[in-house]
């Protein structure tokens, strides 16, 4: 077996053991099959590669002190892969059938599970797509459901930092009432443009507004935002927004740490008033925001002169961590430990 170099690791893909797949035909789900190949044969008239009938998660396997594996709230990412189904006419995957997939592929790939010291961890990624065959536009008879698994470095190579966003109006994620609540690959197409636009620029990524009035804040490239300001921790409330996971896990722990929590419309201007804020999703669970430019109004929300993040975003940080590693009790049963 060849030696991964687990301090070195990247975002990139890895190939592991195997991958766990499910096929929906004849208005049922089949058995649960493991496979070793990372190739699929796929009929040129599917649904998900003309019309986008697609959907996938993104979730973590981490692994503690004591060597044992946790899956961070994968009953969460199966509800939200429920609505995504719905959202774009799919078949839905049992609750129950997706974790069970989720469990076995990564018990089967459990040496691709990172040491504890490493800082890494077990990337999982669901995806289910239409695989029948359709030219006129109609959803698909035939799914495909399949789960890998790949390890991923640290997101922060040289410890917790900050990044700079851009504002940019010429670019929508999501429509107000379109896509933008469900995880399908369409929205990651229609924010391929922007997103580089940004990278050339030196951001992270781009900072959108919502896209009928250019008012309020919407999302931090594909991440949730949050602000926080006079003890509070302030989230966007919007219909063209993810519901993260990583941001419903923040708000709780919020409140714990003796913080108020709003869900509430944030206008762009409000950005002048936070003392801290950060960008949240799985990849990174919080990437603090160095500063937000704003070029067509030509101001700059800057909430970190000096670069390092503030003091609430890093306890924010290194709850939600420690409660993935094992380092922090669970209080509320958002891992599964991996028998
Ligand atoms: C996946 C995703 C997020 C983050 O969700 P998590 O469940 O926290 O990983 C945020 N925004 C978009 C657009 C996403 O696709």
């Amino acid at each position: 077996m060849e030696q991964i170099d687990w301090s070195n690791l990247g975002f990139g893909y890895m190939k592991t053991d195997c991958n766990v797949r499910c096929m929906y035909s004849n208005g049922k789900w089949g058995e649960l099959e493991v496979h070793e190949s990372e190739y699929l044969s796929l009929h040129m008239a599917a649904t998900s590669l003309h019309y986008g009938q697609e959907s996938f998660e993104g979730l973590k396997a981490f692994r503690g002190k004591d060597g044992k594996i946790r899956i961070f709230r994968m009953h969460d990412n199966a509800l939200r892969m429920q609505d995504s189904a719905a959202g774009t006419l799919m078949a839905q995957v049992p609750v129950e059938k997706f974790e069970e997939a989720v469990k076995k592929v990564v018990k089967l790939n459990e040496r691709f599970v990172p040491p504890y010291e490493s800082g890494a961890s077990l990337y999982i990624r669901p995806i289910l797509f239409g695989s029948g065959a359709q030219v006129g536009v109609r959803p698909s008879d035939e799914y495909i459901f399949i789960v890998f698994v790949t390890p991923v470095g640290p997101y922060f190579k040289g410890g917790f930092q900050t990044t700079p966003f851009v504002i940019m109006r010429e670019y929508d994620r999501s429509a107000p009432l379109g896509m933008g609540k469900y995880k399908v690959g369409g929205n990651y197409a229609a924010s391929l443009v922007a997103g580089e636009r940004a990278h050339q620029l030196g951001y992270s990524n781009i900072f959108y507004l919502d896209a009928k009035e250019k008012k309020y804040i919407d999302e931090c490239g594909a991440a949730n935002f949050f602000g926080i300001k006079d003890n509070t921790y302030v989230t966007p409330k919007s219909t063209s927004i993810l519901p993260s996971i990583t941001n419903k896990s923040l708000m709780k722990l919020a409140v714990d740490l003796g913080l108020k929590v709003e869900q509430r419309s944030i206008p762009v201007e409000e950005l002048a008033t936070f003392e801290e804020a950060g960008a949240c999703g799985t990849a990174a669970v919080i990437s603090p925001i160095q500063r937000i430019d704003d070029f067509d109004e030509n101001k700059s929300y800057v909430f970190s002169p000096d670069g390092t993040p503030g003091a609430i975003c890093e306890k924010l940080y290194k709850k939600l961590r420690g409660i993935q590693y094992g380092d922090e009790p669970d209080t509320y049963g958002w891992v599964t430990v991996l028998e």
